[in-house]
């Protein structure tokens, strides 16, 4: 071997190296076929939280084509799909499975017609109106390149189909159906979430503190029953909600420290059911929103006492009930895994298309797969027509959010970059050793 051989073949290893975690546009064109086509057949055929049975079935099916090992039916409608490939760190990938209870009004030639009966045997339409779809499909089209490219990373791959996460029961079902202990709990675990708010082609990854803890809490506040005309021998249970309502809004103003992120919006009243009769009881519905465990624990302390207050204070006859009755802990991404994927995204899309982002404060239930002590990387993708998005910007308007009605991303950039990022994602985890992977938390330091 010459010198210019030897220094020619170092060039290529050097290049292979530090080249191979990005899929190539050919590896990405090869792929998307089969990603774009789910994409519109899932569009066009969104299933309800929970219900996502052919959903999930037509996944696991070109999963299992694509050379995986696949497991319907965890925790309810959840798919796991395994690709083994060797020692190596296991990594996760998640994508949801669940469309929402909107019309769609995109005007799209797969917009969807579907109809469906919900929990509460209402008929509501049906659409994908969260991008779940896009992530489905760029899912399958990362499956495929994984599955191609199989001496470019070693470990096992684990892809999972996540049922009703917009109802946040999904991800705790699939926990409790043995999804860390039939299968191999992750080393890392990684998602994204696609949005209006950056042009497609884009992604944002936010260390630390991801998005918000959310709590939901209910309140029934009992009164006395009586005639609207008399009202000396009754006592008012909407009055006391009133003047409850009033008194939470002085929790977020008077008792958080000014600068520190919380909501707390009471999102329903419902009481009564005629101008002259008094009910006997009144219901309110609560949404808590916050970054700090010690501000949502005082939130919700605050809540409990001035609720107890105002109807004592009303001599109301029974103490109101407070039921916290579901709730979500915030995502973190530890600030040194996010640098580190920073490298493998920017590889992928180009270091001008990855920002960084400010928290964000809808919640996810993705927060109790890192609960079980997996860290994660959870990052934004951009899902916007970049012209469209330009002229939004230049007239002040936004473009439609996810969960309207006229949600439609730019779907062949926004696959194309969710697949190309994912894929660079994946390749620079499984090319670590599990205890590289290791020195990452999932945990937020407490301050
Ligand atoms: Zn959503
Ligand atoms: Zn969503």
């Amino acid at each position: 071997m010459s010198f210019r051989q030897l220094s020619l073949s170092a060039f290529f290893l050097f290049a292979t190296t530090a080249f191979s975690q990005s899929p190539t546009s050919k590896e990405v064109s090869s792929v998307y076929p089969d990603a774009h086509a789910l994409y519109l057949d899932l569009h066009e055929h969104p299933e309800l939280s929970g219900h996502e049975t052919q959903t999930a079935a037509k996944l696991a099916t070109a999963l299992r084509a694509a050379g995986y090992e696949v497991t319907e039916h965890v925790g309810n409608t959840g798919i796991v799909a395994l690709l083994k490939n060797g020692a190596g760190p296991t990594v996760m990938l998640r994508t949801e499975l669940d469309a929402l209870p909107v019309e769609e009004k995109t005007g799209l030639p797969y917009a969807s017609k579907v109809h469906a009966k919900d929990d509460a045997g209402r008929d509501v339409p049906v659409m994908h109106a969260c991008g779940h779809d896009i992530h489905m499909a760029a899912l399958l089209g990362t499956a495929e390149i994984m599955a191609r490219s199989k001496n470019g990373w070693h470990g096992t791959l684990m892809l999972i189909g996540q049922p009703a996460e917009e109802t946040i029961h999904g991800a705790e079902g699939m926990i409790q159906d043995g999804l860390f202990t039939r299968f191999p709990k992750p080393d890392v675990a990684v998602a994204l979430h696609v949005g209006n708010d950056m042009p497609a082609g884009m992604a944002a990854i936010t260390p630390g503190v991801y998005n918000t803890n959310s709590d939901s809490v209910r309140i029934t506040i009992y009164g006395k029953g009586g005639h609207g005309a008399m009202p000396q021998f009754t006592v008012d249970p909407i009055v006391i909600a009133a003047k409850t309502i009033l008194s939470l809004q002085t929790i977020v103003s008077r008792e958080v420290r000014p600068g520190e992120m919380a909501v707390v919006t009471v999102g329903y009243i419902r009481a009564g059911t005629k101008n002259n009769i008094i009910p006997d009881q009144a219901e309110m519905g609560l949404t808590i929103r916050t970054f700090k465990p010690e501000v949502r624990k005082r939130i919700l302390a605050s809540i409990t006492r001035i609720t107890k207050a105002e109807s004592e204070a009303a001599g109301a006859p029974r103490e109101p009930l407070v039921e916290r009755y579901e709730g979500t802990d915030l995502v973190y991404n530890d600030p040194k895994l996010a640098e580190r994927l920073r490298v493998p995204l920017e590889a992928a899309l180009g270091k001008d298309n990855v920002l960084t982002a400010q928290p964000i404060t809808p919640s996810e239930d993705f927060s109790y797969f890192t609960e079980q002590g997996i860290p994660a990387l959870y990052f934004s993708l951009g899902g916007a027509d970049p012209q469209k998005f330009a002229e939004a910007k230049a007239s002040g308007n936004s473009l439609p959010t996810n969960h309207s009605p006229l949600f439609a991303p730019d779907a062949d950039a926004t696959i194309h970059a969710g697949i190309a990022a994912e894929v660079a994602v994946l390749r620079n985890l499984l090319n670590a050793s599990p205890d590289e992977l290791h020195k990452y938390s999932a945990e937020q330091p407490s301050n």
